[in-house]
C-alpha cells in the first residue's frame, strides 16, 4: 500500500471538518487532505435543524456564534444563496421557575453584546400569529438569530476548500488513525495518507478514533430526533424559530411552508453505526401534543418525515477544541453537545488559526474548550441536553 504524505490531514467532511479544512487552506498551510467514509455531510450535519442563535449559556460559544453567523451570511452570498437566513430566536415559558431562569440569561447576554430583550407576550402575536399567549410570563426575543441549511453550508466550505487546494477524498471506508514515527496516518480501505497534523472531525465518530489512536477522550455519542410538518396553512419563511422552555420543543420554519421541529437528547449512549434513523412514534406524538397545546394554529399540522441523527457529548457540555494531550499533532474538533452546526464556522478559524500559527493569542481563543482539561482515567457519562438556557452541569432549563 503505497501512502501519500500531506502537511495536514482533516477527517470527516462535516461542516466542521469542511470548515476546518477550509480554514487551513485559507492561511496557506498545506498541502490540505481531508478524508470522509462516507459521503460529505453524511453523519450529524445532514440532518440538524439548523438553528443559529446567541441565545447561549457560555460567553465563548456566543462569540464563536457571531464569527459563524458573519462567515456564514458570506458564504451562502457567494456560494450557497438561501442557506443563511436571518429570522430570528425565540424562548418562552408559562412556569414561574422558567421564568426566573430566564430573566438573569437575558440580562447577562445583553451585558455579553447579545441583541435579545424580553418582550411583552402579547406582542408574539405579530412575530408568531400560530401561538397562544394567554398565559405566558416571559418571551425573550433575539431578532439577528439566524436559520441556516446545513448541508449546502458543507459543501460551499468544501468548495472554496477546493479552490483553495484542498484535496477531498470522499466515499473512503470508516479508516482509522495510528501514529507512524513522527507523523500521524489516517489508513483503511487500502488507502493510506500521512501528515505531521491530523485534525479529527469525525463527530460521533471521534470517540472511536480517538481511542483507536490510543488518546481516549470523554465524550458519548447520542441519538436525537427532528420532524418536518406541513400545517394546512403555510408557515411564512420569516417566521422566527422557537425554544418552548416548559415542552422542550424547538421549531423553525422550512421551505414551502413547513416548519421543522425537534426535542432534546435521548439520555444513553448510542453507536453511531447502529441506530434507528427514523423518528420513532413517541417522539412524534410528543410534538404534536406540545405544538398542539401552545401553537392551536398548527395543531393540523400532518408529518412530511422524522429522522434520528447521532451528536456527541462531552463531561462539562463544552466542546473539545483543540490538541489531543499528549499526542503531538494531534488535533480533535468535536464534542459540540447538540448545537455545532451554529458554532463550527468560528470554531475552525480558531483551530486553524492555531495550527497555523502556534500563539499564545490562538491558544487563548481556545482555551475553555482545550481537550486536555479532564486529565486521567476516562470515565463513561451519560449525555445531557447542551441548548440549554442555563449553564452548569445539569440545567433545569
Ligand atoms: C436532529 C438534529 C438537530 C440538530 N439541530 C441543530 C441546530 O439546530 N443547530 C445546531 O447548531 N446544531 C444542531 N444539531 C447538531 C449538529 O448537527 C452537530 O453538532 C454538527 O453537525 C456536528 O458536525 P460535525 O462536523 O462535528 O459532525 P458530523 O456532521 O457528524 O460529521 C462527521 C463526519 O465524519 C465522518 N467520519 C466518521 N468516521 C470517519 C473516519 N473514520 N474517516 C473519515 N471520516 C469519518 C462521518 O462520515 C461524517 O461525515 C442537530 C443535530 C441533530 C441530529
Amino acid at each position: 500500500m503505497s501512502t501519500e504524505r500531506a502537511e495536514a490531514i482533516v477527517v470527516g467532511a462535516g461542516i466542521a471538518g469542511a470548515a476546518t479544512a477550509f480554514h487551513l487552506a485559507k492561511r496557506g498551510l498545506g498541502p490540505v487532505l481531508g478524508v470522509e467514509a462516507r459521503t460529505p455531510a453524511a453523519g450529524a450535519t445532514g440532518r440538524a435543524a439548523g438553528i443559529v442563535s446567541e441565545q447561549l449559556w457560555d460567553r465563548w460559544d456566543v462569540e464563536v456564534v457571531r464569527e459563524s453567523k458573519v462567515e456564514y451570511a458570506a458564504l451562502a452570498a457567494r456560494a450557497a444563496p438561501g442557506a443563511y437566513r436571518v429570522n430570528g430566536f425565540l424562548r418562552w415559558t408559562a412556569v414561574e421557575r422558567a421564568a426566573a431562569a430566564l430573566r438573569p440569561r437575558v440580562e447577562e447576554l445583553r451585558a455579553w453584546g447579545v441583541d435579545v430583550s424580553l418582550i411583552p407576550p402579547d406582542r408574539l402575536a405579530d412575530l408568531l400569529p400560530a401561538v397562544r399567549t394567554d398565559d405566558l410570563l416571559e418571551v425573550a426575543y433575539a431578532p439577528g438569530d439566524a436559520v441556516v441549511a446545513p448541508s449546502d453550508l458543507a459543501e460551499a466550505y468544501l468548495a472554496e476548500g477546493r479552490r483553495l487546494g484542498v484535496d477531498w477524498r470522499l466515499g473512503l471506508t470508516a479508516g482509522r488513525v495510528v501514529r507512524r514515527g513522527s507523523r500521524w496516518a489516517w489508513e483503511g480501505g487500502g488507502a493510506s495518507f500521512e501528515a505531521p497534523s491530523v485534525v479529527i472531525a469525525a463527530g460521533a465518530w471521534s470517540k472511536r478514533l480517538l481511542a483507536e489512536a490510543g488518546h481516549p477522550l470523554p465524550l458519548t455519542p447520542y441519538r436525537t430526533q427532528a420532524a418536518t410538518l406541513v400545517p394546512s396553512e403555510a408557515v411564512p419563511g420569516s417566521t422566527p424559530s422557537f425554544d418552548d422552555l416548559d415542552t422542550g420543543i424547538y421549531a423553525r420554519p422550512e421551505e414551502q411552508g413547513r416548519f421543522l421541529a425537534g426535542d432534546g437528547t435521548e439520555d444513553v449512549e448510542t453507536d453511531p453505526e447502529r441506530f434507528p434513523p427514523g423518528g420513532d412514534p413517541e417522539f412524534v406524538a410528543h410534538v404534536a401534543e406540545s405544538l398542539g397545546e401552545r401553537l392551536p394554529a398548527w395543531a393540523d399540522a400532518h408529518l412530511a418525515r422524522a429522522w434520528a441523527g447521532v451528536c456527541v457529548s462531552t463531561p462539562d457540555r463544552r466542546p473539545f477544541i483543540g490538541p489531543v494531550p499528549g499526542a503531538e499533532g494531534l488535533h480533535v474538533i468535536t464534542g459540540f453537545n447538540g448545537f455545532g452546526v451554529m458554532r463550527a464556522g468560528g470554531a475552525a478559524a480558531r483551530l486553524a488559526e492555531l495550527l497555523a500559527d502556534r500563539g499564545s493569542r490562538a491558544r487563548e481563543r481556545l482555551r475553555s474548550v482545550e481537550p486536555g482539561r479532564f486529565p486521567g482515567e476516562v470515565r463513561p457519562f451519560p449525555p445531557r441536553d447542551g441548548f440549554t438556557l442555563q449553564a452548569g452541569d445539569a440545567p433545569e432549563y
